[in-house]
């Protein structure tokens, strides 16, 4: 297996607990176990806390140790580009042409500093590649077992008794490797700001749709659970909490996963700082194993990369080669092996084995903008002498209690709603945040805890139409990275766009209880004056951002720009599957990794059954 995130880290060790031999070879080492004063990157000792305290999920995204940082273009038109103000020409003396989009090369992948959020997808998601793939395997009903499987929900404490009794309305899972908690603490509510924020934005949110009696019987089904099946199942719209992949309000992701299954499981073999290379394969396209580079920060993601050339090394594998480098990584590694649009392969000298076009095409993401408040306090109670840091009372309490602001990673609540261009789920997905942040650029975490009396609505886009983007290559050489732009608008741009600009209208109306109160100073983005459809049609393509890259290893028909069957195989290979954010037809749900887990539990089912 190459690559330990959410894909490849659950596959692997559902198939080390099966009894499986399963080699893991991953390009980064673990994250709580770089230490010590390295001077090339000083941040290494903030890293077990950046890593577990829930609030610092931010300097985790940005730890020198252990992030990759990619700049990808978000337009191909160069004026277009360039009027974000997060584009960059040039970073630390390198030319990077793009806008900032972190990874982390270490154990456990992103699940080492995403923002830990799990929401379960739209069902609608997987009936789609049931319909592709005329595989009913697929429909969401089958589905959610493996959401059962997986998760170990410990915020339904009364549902959780009842299940055990056999009642189980919410189709939590109760027994799964994977913790879920939820973080808003109550004490942050005896907060009046803060509770003022709560408590409009759900009326707010409540009397906007205009269905409230539906609402009603939501919100008293599932207490604002965004993944109680009830509400799933019925596509449902409205407020809710965000559940975290905490234990204990600690991260928990693959790392935990992994290293919990390898003390009972020794046939679970982890290889650290192991870049792969390319796959080997015979002359009938069978993967035959992998080849590797052996050392530390191979990968020119990597902001100190290593000059040395690292060891190289070979590995075979008895029965397949699954690969889960991530939607950047899996199409570059494809592309490397000689699988791929032959007009991406044959400038860089690599001979074509399968010209699959689909390897790197499709490449799809969320729209993200903010809507930025200014408020009328120096800081948010709840943030009370807090320097982001061991040394503040936040972090003692965190660390003595595990509760407080510091067990959140800063999401107060969250609304699902549908805007006018869908007839589906929900598609805008408003999150209130208590920070400042307006997308990612270098320094981005540091800036987001400079001011503490922000309050930032962000407005996603679930489902968007835009398929145009696609990661090529740079180069022959495994450790540059790939070329990767995302098209964003090509395709379904103006439906996309007026749904991102009726998000941030619906935030203004959920703020604008806060300011009559006068507890918002100032909207500082868009700003007022930004008030016209031009003028937000505008502010949105200069400013927006994704997190969510995915779709580049599609399943789906060879000749519809698919690259793997319905069971994960790579068209046109034996033996190779691919496993990871790559593998859907269609960016699914608002929050991506839950549907990552879920096709990898799934995939481990088909591995073992084949
Ligand atoms: C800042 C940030 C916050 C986020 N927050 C959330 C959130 O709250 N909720 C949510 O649902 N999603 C979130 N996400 C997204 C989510 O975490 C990722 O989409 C998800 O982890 C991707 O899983 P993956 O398995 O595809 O790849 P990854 O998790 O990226 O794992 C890929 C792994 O492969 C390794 N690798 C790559 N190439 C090679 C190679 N050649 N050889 C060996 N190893 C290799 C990498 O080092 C990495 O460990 C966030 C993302 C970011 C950037």
């Amino acid at each position: 297996m190459v690559g330990s995130g959410a894909g490849g880290g659950t596959v692997a060790a559902r198939l080390a607990e099966a009894g499986r031999s399963v080699v893991l070879l991953e390009a980064g080492g673990d994250p709580r176990k770089l230490s010590g004063a390295d001077a090339a990157f000083p941040s290494v000792n903030r890293l077990p806390k950046d890593y577990d305290v829930p609030a610092f999920n931010a300097f985790a995204s940005e730890n020198e140790a252990m992030k990759w940082d990619f700049f990808v273009r978000h337009y191909a038109d160069n004026g277009q580009q360039q009027l974000d103000p997060k584009y960059f020409r040039e970073f630390q003396g390198k030319s990077v042409d793009g806008v900032l989009y972190p990874r982390a090369g270490t154990l456990g992948g992103c699940t080492a500093h995403n923002a830990m959020i799990l929401i379960a997808p739209n069902n609608s998601d997987w009936e789609h590649i049931a319909e592709i793939t005329g595989d009913p395997s697929w429909t969401g009903e089958r589905m959610w077992k493996y959401f059962e499987r997986l998760e170990d929900c410990r915020y339904k404490p009364l549902h959780r008794w009842l299940a055990k009794l056999g009642y189980n309305p919410t189709r939590h899972g109760w027994k799964g490797w994977l913790p879920t908690e939820q973080a808003m603490p109550m004490a942050a509510l005896r907060n009046r700001s803060l509770r003022d924020v709560v408590l409009e934005s759900i009326s707010s949110s409540f009397f906007d749709t205009r269905q409230e009696d539906k609402q009603l019987r939501w919100f008293f089904e599932s207490l604002l659970d965004p993944n109680d099946w009830r509400l799933v199942k019925q596509e449902a719209f409205g407020s809710r909490f965000t559940p975290l992949t905490t234990r204990n309000h600690t991260r928990f992701g693959t790392r935990e996963r992994l290293l919990e299954t390898q003390r009972q499981h020794p046939n679970l073999r982890l290889e650290l700082n192991a870049l792969a290379t390319h796959v080997l394969l015979d002359d009938n396209n069978r993967a035959l194993g992998v080849e590797y580079l052996h050392g530390e920060r191979l990968y020119r993601g990597h902001s100190h990369a290593s000059s040395g050339a690292g060891e190289q090394r070979r590995i075979y594998a008895s029965k397949e080669v699954i690969l889960a480098g991530g939607a950047f990584n899996s199409p570059q590694l494809l592309m490397l092996s000689g699988i791929g649009p032959r007009a991406v392969l044959e400038p860089f000298s690599i001979p074509v084995r399968v010209d699959l076009p689909g390897v790197g095409a499709n490449l799809q993401d969320r729209y993200e903008i903010g809507v930025v408040n200014r408020m009328n306090f120096p800081a948010w109670s709840v943030y009370k002498n807090a320097k982001f840091s061991t040394d503040d009372p936040q972090y003692r309490q965190w660390q003595a209690c595990r509760s407080g602001v510091y067990a959140t990673n800063g999401s107060v609540l969250t609304v699902f709603k549908r805007s006018p261009v869908t007839e589906g789920p929900p598609d805008l997905f408003c999150m209130a945040l208590l920070a400042k942040f307006e997308g990612y650029y270098p320094g981005y975490s540091r800036a987001i805890v400079q001011d503490l009396n922000y309050l930032t609505w962000v407005v996603l886009k679930g489902h968007t139409r835009n398929r145009a983007g696609q990661v090529t290559l740079s180069s022959a050489d495994p450790r540059d990275m790939p070329r990767i732009n995302f098209r964003y608008f090509d395709e379904g741009g103006d439906l996309d766009l007026k749904a991102v600009i009726d998000g941030i209208r619906f935030v203004r109306k959920l703020t604008s209880a806060l300011e009559r109160q006068e507890l918002i100073q100032e909207e500082v983005l868009p700003g007022k004056a930004i008030e016209s459809d031009e003028d937000l049609g505008a502010f949105v393509r200069n400013n927006t951002w994704g997190h969510h890259a995915s779709c580049t290893c599609a399943i789906g028909p060879r000749d519809n720009n698919g690259a793997l069957t319905a069971d994960f195989r790579v068209h046109g290979t034996k033996a190779l599957r691919v496993v990871d954010a790559s593998v859907f037809p269609r960016i699914p749900g608002f929050f991506i990794v839950s549907a990552i887990y879920m096709i990898a539990e799934k995939a481990a089912e088909v591995i073992l059954a084949a």
